[in-house]
């Protein structure tokens, strides 16, 4: 009840009783309580009011602190964030991102996102290409931000969504301006390096090449004049000159080697080939120069080593003649050995371990590392007493390795070292008592070739005499076209029985006079091609395979593998 009310009807009371004491006392009792009922209620409206505007302080101290919190975090961040609403409006960025696209945040607010992507329409673009690359497990891709005055900058981006108030869309940028340019000096640095690189590559080739030339001719009189019967000292001279020759240019064909493993461009051949013959040819052809020495050169094959495999006999060839060249070079008394050991044999395939053993001058343990490595010898005095390049060993290792071996050397000063590594081969259907050439010994008589009319296709004059001299010694008919274009001529004007193919040569060249040949309809068409390459690399002789010719001879020609590639090559085609 109110205090109003009950004051009224006190009063009224007290009308009625006039002269009841008692009455005075409750109102009066009764007004104090109310007074004081007052009191306390104005007290505790006003601790609430007071406590409720605490309360409110508090909170909004609070939430300002939060926001101060977050926005310096978002001020602070090198990142750009902008968020988007559903529709992909922007509705807030952070001053990195103001910064990256140049712009203030009310500038942008409200705008479509795609508005300052370079490189999308429209805001479902952009998020399809988005999660197309989330699939392929790329969760940021780079796009270009529109900046300010037409400038792009590159920019990596993620995007993440959820709901929360109208937010659907958080966007991050990180600006990879500086990264980009890095990247595109490293890549600028790189091609410069693989120019400088070629540049070189290209040199030593061409400058290779270049000296080949003239070697040849070296090489090929020097084969000419051996032939004719001269007196001992001339034979001597002879000799020293053909031995010097060739060494020289195996130098030279070891600095296009070596080219060719650094610019990675070296293949290898999967032939059957007898490899006992192979080893026993390698000593064969130290024998000379170590018996002059006094040294003794032998052979140790195991029994169970196979006659014939698959492999490439060129390479191997390669590696063994420098490692058995070093051993007798190396060797003043006692012996080389050279020793093939089978390992392990698996389905088809065989491991060979081969071993070259000398008892020369041995190899300081500090130095043993380092005679792999090109351009070292293991003691300066190396090229002065003995000669070399110190590239031997560099290749020899490197074509061991590029077919799954490893060269090892095991030596001691003043006893002897052995140079040894294992390669696999793939076992040969050959049968072991096959012959290696069909065509091995006619070189002793010399008269098969009689009458053959040859169409000899050469640009250089020299390798023109040389080739010539000994085609007409074995009584060959030959005719000479100086270019491919000439051959063409001639195989139309007259009948042939084999050409010899010259493949560099200036206007239409070997390559392209025997793909002409090989397209016509006539009945030169199958004529056999030798191809006459400079280089003995696997490249040049698929190219002229592939361009239809038959076989291949390395410039300067051994006489007796040319004969008998030429008989070889008749014999097959009759
Ligand atoms: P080089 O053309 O100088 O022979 P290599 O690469 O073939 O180049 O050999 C590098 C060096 O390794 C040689 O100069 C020599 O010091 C050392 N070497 C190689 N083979 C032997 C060996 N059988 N005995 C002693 N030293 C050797």
């Amino acid at each position: 009840m109110s205090r109003r009310l009950l004051e009224k009807q006190i009063a009224r009371i007290r009308e009625k009783y006039p002269e009841e004491e008692f009455f005075d006392r409750l109102f009066e009792k009764v007004a104090s309580s109310y007074v004081d009922f007052e009191r306390v209620q104005k007290l505790k409206d006003r601790s609430i009011r007071l406590m409720s505007q605490e309360l409110h302080d508090l909170y909004r101290a609070q939430e300002e602190k939060q926001q101060a919190f977050i926005s310096t975090i978002l001020g602070k961040i090198v990142d750009g964030i902008i968020t988007c609403n559903k529709a992909g409006k922007i509705i807030s960025v952070n001053s990195s991102a103001e910064h990256i696209i140049g712009k203030d945040e009310s500038e942008v607010r409200d705008l479509e996102l795609s508005t300052i992507l370079a490189d999308f329409e429209t805001y479902d673009e952009f998020l399809s290409h988005y999660y197309l690359n989330l699939a392929k497990n790329e969760n940021q891709i780079e796009v270009s931000i529109s900046g300010k005055a037409e400038a792009q900058i590159p920019c990596e981006v993620s995007v993440s969504q959820f709901e929360m108030d109208e937010v659907s869309t958080i966007v991050i940028l990180r600006d990879i301006t500086e990264r980009k340019k890095v990247e595109a000096i490293i890549i600028e640095e790189k091609e410069k390096a693989e120019k400088a690189s070629r540049a070189k590559a290209e040199f030593l080739s061409t400058m290779s090449h270049e000296i080949r030339t003239p070697m040849n001719s070296i090489i090929g009189m020097t084969n000419i004049l051996i032939q004719d019967d001269f007196d001992e000292e001339t034979m001597n001279l002879l000799n020293t000159l053909k031995f010097s020759s060739e060494h020289l240019l195996v130098l030279i064909n070891d600095i296009l080697d070596f080219n060719k493993i650094e610019a990675g461009k070296i293949e290898f051949e999967h032939i059957d080939f007898n490899l006992k013959e192979l080893v026993e040819n390698i000593n064969e052809s130290h024998k000379y120069r170590a018996n002059e020495k006094g040294v003794q050169i032998e052979l140790a094959i195991d029994p169970m080593v196979p006659n014939w495999v698959v492999g490439d006999p060129g390479r191997l060839s390669q590696i063994l003649t420098n490692l058995v060249g070093n051993a007798v070079k190396f060797t003043t008394e006692g012996s080389v050995i050279t020793r093939l050991t089978p390992q392990q044999k698996e389905g088809s395939t065989i491991d060979i371990l081969f071993e070259v053993i000398d008892t020369g001058i041995g190899i300081a343990e500090g130095k043993q590392k380092l005679i792999f490595e090109s351009f070292s010898q293991s003691e300066t005095y190396t090229t002065r007493q003995y000669g070399g390049t110190g590239l031997g060993l560099a290749i020899t290792k490197k074509l061991i390795e590029l077919q799954n071996g490893h060269l090892e050397v095991t030596s001691t000063p003043r006893i002897g070292s052995n140079f040894h590594f294992s390669l696999q081969f793939t076992l040969s259907n050959t049968p072991d008592d096959a012959l290696a050439k069909p065509v091995a010994g006619a070189y002793a008589t010399q008269d098969e070739l009689v009458g053959l009319k040859i169409l000899l296709v050469e640009d250089n004059p020299i390798n023109q005499f040389v080739a010539g001299k000994f085609l007409s010694k074995w009584k060959c008919d030959v005719t000479i076209a100086e270019n491919g274009h000439e051959a063409w001529e001639k195989v139309q004007a007259d009948e042939f029985d084999i050409i010899l193919m010259d493949l560099q040569m200036p206007g239409k060249n070997g390559f392209e006079a025997t793909r002409e040949i090989r397209n016509s309809d006539k009945v030169y068409k199958d004529i056999p091609i030798i191809a006459l390459t400079a280089t003995a690399f696997l490249e040049e002789k698929n190219r002229a395979l592939k361009a239809g010719m038959n076989d291949f001879v390395t410039k300067p020609f051994n006489p007796k593998e040319l004969y008998e590639k030429i008989l070889k090559n008749m014999t097959h085609s009759t």
